[in-house]
């Protein structure tokens, strides 16, 4: 007893349901803290899992820990992801049906990391032929080459995710993974030409820079060097002591091969991440009347022009010039230093957007799994966190809208459903008060005086609309907005002052300030015609694809970006509302990405907007397991020689018949209108042991 009580002092406890008082933030607060430094990263609320980024390595993802966990009860084991990979896992298949797993938290808090996890415990864990070998080596090595292409190193983290990523993991009836699809959201594209002090572009290019091979390179026309490139040096930090770009660069190489990518994909698609750095190198000078001109000898554009296909004379118009359709006629408008420049970074950014969808598309066909016999998925979503920088642009402004939306799922999932749930189920209960982020959701995307459609007007009215016209336009329309506060009203809500370009949005998980500067020309996303023109004149396969000779000329405005996204996130929540939920709250525990350090103020505050102590209450008060009477009773009518093998009154008679005989006592089970709620999950254990003999 004495030691049990020690073991416990030291490690906390595992299920924060078993916590006393439960409904202390400093005694929750004590427990991760103690866990954190005993290298116990993970605890449970229920079968949610939290997870605290330890900044360091260690042996707890071998395939001798995979083994322990799998196929082990829950709650039997220390928490785990592996445990709540696995009981998903098992849920799907004794079920059949669909889940996912939603893993949330702020930039750097460990998403991507458990993400990965997951994967690999399937990938390894799952029963596999030679056949799905295959499959599961692509699934795995699918996220190499998309961090690649998609991450960078912010100020937050080393390795951001700058996309939204949903992965769909297919499972034949006995559990074997078949296959696999990808959705990505809004990659950050302003990074390939801009980025923030600290900060570095997308992986790829320093790793093509400093991995690639001497006769790749030659053929490329690059030099080893990443201080040569514009477009790698703005944030002024190309070498990161945690990222060893050379060694990524075999694997990423070595993936793509997996993935079927032919050689000749392959050099196709690295003499586009190439164009794009000469391009980056390419500058205008003013000639005689004042217009953007290129020195004819231009290196950087005969390698453009080389490496995409494209007639140099080409590309040189359309950098330089702007078509007009007059009447029946063309005519070429040149452009001022100024524009050309824009022109330029538009041109790249379309090409390495474009090529980053193509690129995610790939791997789908890698991953496709033709068979029609019915599969079940698990979905594994990590998307970009929230963020909140020193100055913040339209990019997190539409990365921190997609924490709201997921918040605001999480919610409507976990503590608004489940308490409708024990009231239209007729269970007594004492309803537990959360802050329900749906008010600041409805801020940005109400129709006609949300922020998202106010934008979106201003970007309807070119040559008038400037990124102040919009701010004016939320000043006027949504000054009283409880969670907007703009320079004018800036000392009555957060008597903290205001920049006049800014605008400031408390959001579920804190305060951000955002620079009005760039929001419309960023949501506009405009690419000059003709610089679609000329990319379709293009040889290079990929980027034939990627600018159709069928696609709509701009003549109809295409939607704008905000807008796209918005859409985007609709049909993502649709997918995920269609199946099961499962969580994991990721918590960053410092600020400098340190191991060791947990800083208790910067954790309160995520446990506190991630809803942890609502979750709690919730969990606490309520009932870990719930069945429709009908599933409950065909899968344990077998324990009971009344209701086997055939019961001949309704479900919830067979069921209350079962679980007396089970000997369940009155406060273990309540009986709903469709529904038997069982309070701990051992119950439920127990009977699952009882039916396994
Ligand atoms: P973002 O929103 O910026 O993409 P994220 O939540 O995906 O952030 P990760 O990239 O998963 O964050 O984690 C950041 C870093 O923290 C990792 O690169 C790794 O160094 C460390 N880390 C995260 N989780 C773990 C873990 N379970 N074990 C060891 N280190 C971890
Ligand atoms: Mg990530």
């Amino acid at each position: 007893m004495e030691a049990s009580l020690t073991a416990r002092d030291r490690v906390g406890i595992q299920d924060f349901v078993l916590l006393d008082p439960y409904t202390s933030e400093t005694a929750f607060l004590e427990n991760l803290k103690k866990r954190f430094h005993e290298n116990l990263i993970y605890t449970y609320i229920g079968t949610l899992l939290v997870s605290v980024n330890p900044y360091k390595d260690f042996d707890i993802y071998s395939k001798k820990q995979m083994d322990i966990y799998m196929g082990v009860n829950f709650f039997e084991l220390p928490p785990h992801i592996y445990a709540l990979a696995d009981n998903v896992f098992r849920t799907m298949l004794s079920e059949f049906n669909n889940h996912f797993i939603l893993i949330s938290g702020e930039s750097g808090a460990g998403k991507t990391e458990a993400s990965k996890k997951i994967l690999q415990f399937y990938a390894v864990s799952c029963p596999s032929t030679k056949l799905l070998n295959n499959v599961r080596d692509r699934l795995l090595l699918s996220n190499p080459v998309l961090e690649a292409f998609g991450n960078a190193k912010t100020l937050k983290n080393d390795n951001s995710s700058r996309f939204g990523k949903y992965m769909d993991i297919q499972f034949d009836h006995q559990g074997g993974a078949v296959g696999g699809h990808v959705l990505s959201y809004l990659l950050e594209k302003s990074r390939v030409v801009h980025q923030n002090h600290g900060e570095r572009n997308f992986h790829i290019f320093y790793q093509l820079v400093e991995g690639g091979e001497e006769d790749l390179l030659r053929w490329l026309g690059l030099e080893r060097n990443c201080q040569h490139y514009r477009y790698l040096v703005q944030g002024d930090c190309a070498k990161v002591s945690s990222i060893n770009d050379k060694s990524d660069w075999r694997t990423v190489r070595k993936a793509l091969s997996v993935i079927e990518f032919s050689e000749n994909d392959i050099e196709q698609l690295f003499g586009i991440i190439a164009s794009v750095l000469h391009l980056g190198n390419i500058k205008f000078e003013a000639n005689e009347r004042g217009y953007a001109s290129l020195n004819n000898n231009n290196q950087e554009m005969n390698w453009v022009s080389k490496l995409l296909g494209i007639p140099t004379q080409v590309l040189q118009q359309g950098l330089t010039h702007r078509k007009i359709e007059a009447k029946a006629e063309e005519v070429f408008s040149p452009f001022s230093v100024d524009h050309a420049v824009y022109a330029r970074d538009a041109l790249a950014k379309a090409i390495y957007g474009r090529t980053f969808n193509w690129l995610v598309n790939k791997i789908n066909e890698s991953l496709v799994n033709k068979d029609s016999s019915r599969k079940t998925v698990i979905g594994l979503l990590d998307i970009y966190g929230f963020e909140v920088f020193n100055v913040n642009s339209f990019e997190q402004f539409c990365i921190n809208y997609c924490n709201e939306k997921l918040q605001q799922l999480f919610i409507q999932l976990t503590l608004k459903s489940e308490q409708e749930e024990y009231e239209m189920e007729g269970i007594e209960w004492e309803s537990v008060p959360f802050f329900n982020n749906k008010i600041i959701c409805d801020l940005v995307e109400e129709k006609h005086r949300g922020i998202i459609s106010l934008l979106d007007e201003e970007c309807l009215r070119p040559g008038e609309a400037t990124d102040l016209t919009f701010l004016e336009k939320m000043e006027e329309k949504i000054a009283g907005h409880p969670h907007f506060v703009t320079h004018k009203l800036a000392d009555q809500k957060t008597r903290k002052t205001l920049d006049r370009g800014d605008f400031r949005l408390l959001h579920y998980a804190g305060e951000v300030t955002y620079c009005v500067v760039g929001f419309l020309d960023k949501n506009n996303d405009l690419l000059y015609r003709n610089g679609k023109e000329v990319m379709r004149q293009s040889k290079n396969a990929i980027i034939k694809l990627c600018f159709p000779s069928t696609e709509p000329d701009s003549k109809r405005r295409p939607e704008t970006v905000v807008t796209q996204f918005k859409s985007s996130l609709v049909g993502l929540t649709e997918i995920l509302m269609s199946k099961e939920p499962w969580y994991v709250r990721c918590i960053k525990p410092n600020e400098a990405k340190q191991p060791g350090r947990f800083d208790d103020v910067l954790v309160r505050h995520q446990v506190k907007y991630l809803g942890l102590m609502e979750h709690l209450r919730v969990r606490r008060a309520g009932f870990a397991y719930r069945r429709k009477y009908e599933i409950f009773l065909q899968r344990y009518k077998a324990l009971c020689p009344d209701t086997w093998p055939n019961w001949k009154g309704t479900a919830a008679e067979g069921v209350h018949c079962l679980v007396k005989h089970m000997g369940y006592t009155p406060d273990e089970y309540k009986m709903g209108r469709t529904k038997i709620f069982i309070r701990h999950p051992k119950t439920l254990f127990a009977t699952e042991d009882a039916f396994q003999v």
